[in-house]
């Protein structure tokens, strides 16, 4: 039997820029699945609106991003148990126009870590930027492989209080001895302490509306005075990603600090979506193969 072709999607806003679109139609070819992939760009006071327009177009399978990770849960029939305590959602699968919340950024974040960086977290105290969606699945990640704190930099410390709560179930789930802390992004002066940085607030995205002169697309989350503050074994990780480098990024190349940008995030997190879509595996072959496809598609559109 010829397996019925995939309706599949992304909501969020702003989605001019997302990548997924072309993510997922570049994994479906390369695995073979038939199907489409469209944004459903969705301001909030229409949300409702869209994923009833969702359901009754029978797509089987829609992402979530920036705003709504967490605010999406309210309109979920059911989530895993995951989800349940981590309170943030990327990947949806409908089934009967029920909708299941699932959570790909964790295992995403994870297996876009070098080998060597992941294996050294018991021993990488961490300072994770921001403290929404994206910031729940990697709080998640760092305290299930016991790295041995986790400091949240926000700009609203009274924001951050539900995911420092959400962190501590988690510490007495996984009975781990990882500590918790939220400081002032504002006032981050000295960041010696940290052996891992991920940024996980949208600055330095290309969609920022702030981002759409020149100017400030040179906007980083942290400076270069802080960045020297890191000590000699810091990595820093930032979950945005942009043609080359982030400005981030490219301030730790100036100093020499190993970094990443979220590219490899993003295809992981995806592929984990499609697999559970589609029950198809998705190698680390068509893995690479997709790193090489995007980068390259953003390079040509930065140079358009
Ligand atoms: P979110 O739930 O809206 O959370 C954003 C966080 O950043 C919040 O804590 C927010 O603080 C903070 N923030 C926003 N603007 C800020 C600013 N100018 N200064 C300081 N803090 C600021 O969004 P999200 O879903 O976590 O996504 C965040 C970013 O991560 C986006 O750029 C997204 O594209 C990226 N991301 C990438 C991947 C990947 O696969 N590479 C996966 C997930 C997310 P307030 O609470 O005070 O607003």
């Amino acid at each position: 039997m010829v397996p019925k072709p995939l309706k599949l999607g992304i909501i969020g806003d702003p989605l001019e820029h997302s990548l997924s679109p072309i993510l997922h139609s570049f994994l479906m070819e390369q695995v073979g699945i038939l199907g489409e992939y469209k944004c459903y760009p969705t301001k909030p006071d229409k949300l409702d609106k869209t994923l009833e327009e969702i359901k009754n177009a029978g797509l089987t399978g829609l992402n979530v991003t920036i705003p709504y990770k967490i605010s999406i849960l309210d309109w979920l029939d059911n989530t895993t148990e995951e989800v349940k305590l981590i309170r943030a959602v990327n990947t949806i699968a409908i089934g009967d126009k029920q909708l299941l919340g699932h959570n790909t950024d964790i295992t995403g974040f994870l297996n876009s870590l070098p080998d060597e960086i992941k294996s050294t977290l018991p021993h990488r105290p961490a300072l994770v930027l921001g403290a929404g969606g994206a910031a729940r699945a990697i709080m998640a990640a760092l305290i299930k492989c016991h790295v041995p704190v986790v400091t949240l930099a926000v700009r609203n410390p009274e924001k951050a209080a539900e995911t420092i709560n959400l962190g501590r179930k988690l510490i007495r789930l996984y009975n781990v001895p990882t500590g918790l802390g939220v400081t002032d992004l504002a006032s981050l002066k000295n960041m010696n302490n940290y052996h891992i940085v991920i940024n996980t607030t949208p600055i330095g995205m290309p969609s920022n509306k702030q981002s759409e002169n020149k100017e400030s697309k040179k906007e980083s989350p942290v400076s270069l005075s802080q960045l020297k503050t890191l000590p000699e074994e810091a990595y820093v990780y930032d979950a945005v990603y942009g043609p080359d480098n982030t400005t981030l990024t490219h301030h730790c190349e100036e100093l020499k600090i190993p970094a990443q940008d979220g590219l490899s995030m993003l295809i992981h997190q995806g592929a984990a979506a499609l697999e559970l879509w589609s029950g198809q595996v998705i190698s680390e072959e068509i893995i690479s193969a997709a790193h090489e496809h995007l980068r390259n598609h953003i390079r040509s559109v930065a140079c358009s």
